[in-house]
């Protein structure tokens, strides 16, 4: 089967595409329903998880596609190609290997980044008793983000004054004040929320329910795109300490970038899915990392978010043809149509899932 025949045109088509797949691996595959929503052809929107080896195993690798929604297309693809190349034949013994399928599933049917309630989940995973981190630099922001229209004069005074902050700032100031995640603004862009989402919920409830209890050493990759050169899968370590760095660059290579020294094409974030990992599975060895897979240059990618938060924040549907126009630029944001950068991510993620099993045994 060709690489491109790994990757979907929508949401249920994926879905489907990994299920079969799964079944025919042999996975055991439990499916988590997402209550109260549907997709845009009235489909079912729901976790898919698929498991394979040993179910008493001692160490496990964990695969997550579609944290962010849209970003699911390239990753559902990669874990279909994981079954379809039967990955699980070269399982180590006491290894399982897990893949989770569209952790924010009304996100990649509905063409967003965001959940059903808005909300970036590799943001939500803070602890919400206490006090959530400032939004002070979004919120000088925001109103720029989203400007009143989106064709008209008041789109380009707020570039202007985006560009302006970014000449006078730099660009990394701009982009850490954009995504470092806010919690003030529900209809903007990399919002945290005020709960924990139903996702969180029950990726906690996956890393009990179908991660055996007897796992001690865990590996996470969670797939993403959007960020960095094209076709290049940055591993971003988020981790929790000098070990976990050693560990990760002993396993994938010197490509490795840490978060939180901030070494990495992502901005320093709070409340990221690692803690909630930590949190569900406390006292593990975990190696966590987001590979993040570059599409289009940073700049074309936040203006079609920003197009894509206006839509919804403005009620911009009223144009059919300026909706349409928005979720096309949304998916040459997160996804490419190329064979070559479908085959080049695939090649990436299906490597260093490689690797991983490797070091697990
Ligand atoms: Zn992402």
């Amino acid at each position: 089967m060709p690489i491109a025949e790994y990757f979907s045109r929508d949401y249920a088509a994926a879905r489907r595409r990994f299920q079969s797949a799964a079944g025919r691996a042999g996975a055991t595959l439990t499916s988590y329903v997402l209550p109260e929503h549907a997709g845009p052809s009235a489909e079912a929107l729901a976790i898919d998880v698929a498991r394979l080896g040993n179910t008493g195993a001692q160490s496990a690798l964990l695969v997550i596609c579609g944290t962010h929604g849209i970003e699911g297309f390239a990753g559902s693809g990669c874990q279909v190609g994981l079954l379809e190349d039967r990955l699980h034949e070269a399982l180590p013994a006491s290894t399982s290997l897990v893949l989770l399928h569209a952790l924010n599933p009304f996100g990649f049917a509905w063409l967003r980044r965001v959940n059903e309630e808005g909300v970036d989940l590799n943001r939500n995973f803070l602890d919400f008793s206490g006090r959530p981190p400032s939004s002070a630099a979004y919120e000088a922001l925001h109103d720029w983000l989203i400007p009143a229209d989106w064709d008209g004069e008041a789109r380009r005074a707020a570039d202007a004054a985006l560009m302006a902050f970014g000449q006078t700032h730099g660009l990394p100031a701009l982009q850490a004040a954009v995504t470092s995640g806010q919690y003030t603004r529900p209809t903007g862009l990399f919002y945290g929320g005020t709960r924990e989402t139903w996702s969180a919920r029950t990726l906690a409830r996956i890393l009990t329910e179908v991660v055996p209890g007897t796992v001690r050493r865990l590996g996470v990759i969670d797939l993403h795109t959007g960020l960095g050169p094209c076709g290049y899968g940055e591993p971003i370590l988020d981790g929790a300490g000098p070990a976990d760095r050693e560990r990760a660059v002993r396993w994938y290579g010197a490509d490795v970038k840490d978060l939180a020294a901030g070494e990495s094409v992502s901005a320093r974030l709070a409340g990221t899915m690692a803690r909630g990992v930590e949190r569900a599975r406390p006292g593990l060895e975990l190696t966590f990392i987001g590979l993040e897979f570059g599409t289009r240059p940073t700049l074309e990618v936040l203006t079609a978010l920003r197009a894509d938060h206006w839509l919804h924040a403005r009620g911009g549907g009223a144009d059919p043809a300026l909706r349409a126009r928005i979720q096309q630029q949304m998916r040459e944001a997160f996804f490419s149509e190329s064979p070559a950068w479908q085959a080049a991510v695939y090649g990436r993620a299906a490597d260093l899932a490689f690797r991983a099993l490797r070091e697990l045994a």
